[in-house]
């Protein structure tokens, strides 16, 4: 018993002295107990003292089916009997061409083809770097369409490359001497719409501003990135319906590539396998990651059009290749989670009842509309925003240094729930497969957390 409970106290206190834990301030980390997670079953987790909690942010969004799904893990462990790692540089391996084969024939039509990487943000790197590269093949050396058009609050991850492209100022201001010039359109943010304007009266007019910025700068612009319907880490913005659509034509008229970064929408999130799926968008490149092996193993993918792909080749010493690659660029293991999780996706499996399920959470989050400090409820699919304000008539924002958002995720945390905020926003992304009690439940929580730290 004593050795035990030593060998806990020692976890706790390797894990203050060692790791260095991303976004978290690690002054005030070390000062608490830290939560180690042990194991997990389903939509639970479970710490190293045997506490249960339930996974309402899918282990930072990326898990699908709940965790240790029995057909992902054999899949997996049928793999390694296998081969683990082969490098996919000059030669293939067997799971990495049929998950391709997959992903080209589950995607919007007219994307052919698959570049592997292993984060959101290298899928947003290689996007960037090809979009750029296609233009100086296609126009010769002399292009001047070398530039980047991107949302205000746009979040497409944290290499250089992607935070060139990122629109939070919390996050990217800081690095602004590091980074490649952007252009920024007004974010489809209606809440706080920045034009000051009302859907649907609005007309989309956020739409009309972003295509006069495309129309000034579009000889400068190879491509322009966006979070298709849901700005994700920005607080689950969503966006009035039809912006997506007037994307796409703007992006064919000026011709300008656009690159959809699903990174946090695919995989079933929005509802939809694809967030682009309910505009009936094709972008030409499409960047996928997190849900994609289920929450099993870091993979990407970088999708493209046959248009774009044929702008690359070329005799050797034309040097058209696409000098990049990642060392586990399409390790099998990951290859194969994602096949047998996206197998879980098909119409028979998850899909038919989750319709049902996104009903009865937007029934609950109803609850929490009518909460003093509850600005707005955002929902698409299974993600979801609740923007905290201090004052609701006024939309006053609480300062981000009171950490509301932290505070409302620890009251939580002791109800028995691990969820992670955005600022003043609490986010729900559960599970695909949480079922209708467990909705319940996550929501009655997040109330009740919400309550005791607002009232
Ligand atoms: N793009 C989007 C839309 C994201 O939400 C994220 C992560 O949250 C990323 C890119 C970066 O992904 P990763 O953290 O795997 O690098």
């Amino acid at each position: 018993m004593d050795q035990e409970r030593d060998r806990l106290k020692e976890l706790e206190d390797d894990d203050r002295r060692y790791i260095w834990h991303p976004f978290t301030q690690m002054q005030e980390y070390e000062k608490e107990t830290p939560l180690i997670i042990e194991r997990a079953e389903g939509v639970y987790l479970f710490d190293i003292h045997g506490k249960r909690y339930m996974d309402g942010v899918s282990s930072l969004w990326v898990n699908v089916h709940g965790h240790r799904r029995p057909e992902i893990d054999r899949a997996i462990k049928e793999q390694i009997d296998r081969v683990s790692h082969s490098t996919l540089l000059g030669i293939s391996n067997v799971p990495a061409i049929e998950l391709a084969k997959k992903l080209v024939k589950i995607t919007p039509p007219g994307l052919e083809k698959v570049f592997y990487s292993d984060s959101g943000s290298t899928a947003v790197e290689i996007a960037l770097k090809i979009s750029f590269q296609f233009f100086q093949h296609r126009m010769g050396k002399s292009c001047k369409k070398t530039r980047f058009i991107a949302l205000t609050n746009a979040y497409h991850g944290d290499t250089i490359g992607s935070v060139s492209v990122g629109g939070i100022p919390l996050f990217h201001d800081l690095f602004h001497p590091l980074l490649f010039p952007c252009d920024f359109a007004p974010s489809p943010y209606c809440y706080r719409c920045p034009l000051e304007m009302t859907y649907p009266s609005c007309s989309l007019a956020c739409a009309d501003e972003l295509e006069n910025t495309v129309r000034r700068i579009h000889e400068e612009t190879a491509a322009l990135i966006i979070e298709p319907l849901v700005q994700g880490a920005a607080g689950m913005l969503t966006a009035p319906p039809g912006y997506l659509a007037r994307v796409r034509k703007i992006c064919t008229r000026y011709d300008l590539l656009m690159i959809a970064d699903e990174v946090a929408t695919g995989f079933g999130r929005t509802g939809t396998l694809f967030a682009c799926e309910q505009e009936g968008v094709t972008p030409d490149l499409l960047c996928l990651a997190k849900g994609m092996t289920g929450g099993y193993l870091p993979l990407a993918a970088t999708l493209t059009t046959q248009e774009v792909f044929d702008a690359f080749l070329g005799p050797y010493e034309e040097f058209k290749t696409f000098f990049h690659g990642h060392t586990y660029t399409g390790n099998p293991l990951a290859c194969a989670a994602a096949l047998a999780s996206i197998s879980l996706l098909s119409p028979e499996e998850v899909l038919p009842g989750f319709q049902a399920r996104i009903q009865c959470l937007s029934e609950e989050l109803a609850r929490l509309q009518g909460l003093n400090h509850v600005g707005e409820v955002r929902q698409k699919g299974f993600m979801v925003g609740i923007e905290l304000v201090r004052n609701r008539t006024a939309k006053e924002p609480y300062p981000l240094k009171d950490q509301v958002g932290h505070r409302v995720i620890l009251e939580a945390r002791k109800k028995g729930m691990i969820i992670r905020p955005l600022g003043n926003v609490i986010v729900l992304m559960p599970p695909l497969c949480m079922e209708e009690g467990e909705i319940r439940e996550m929501v009655a929580i997040t109330g009740a957390a919400i309550r005791e730290v607002t009232e």
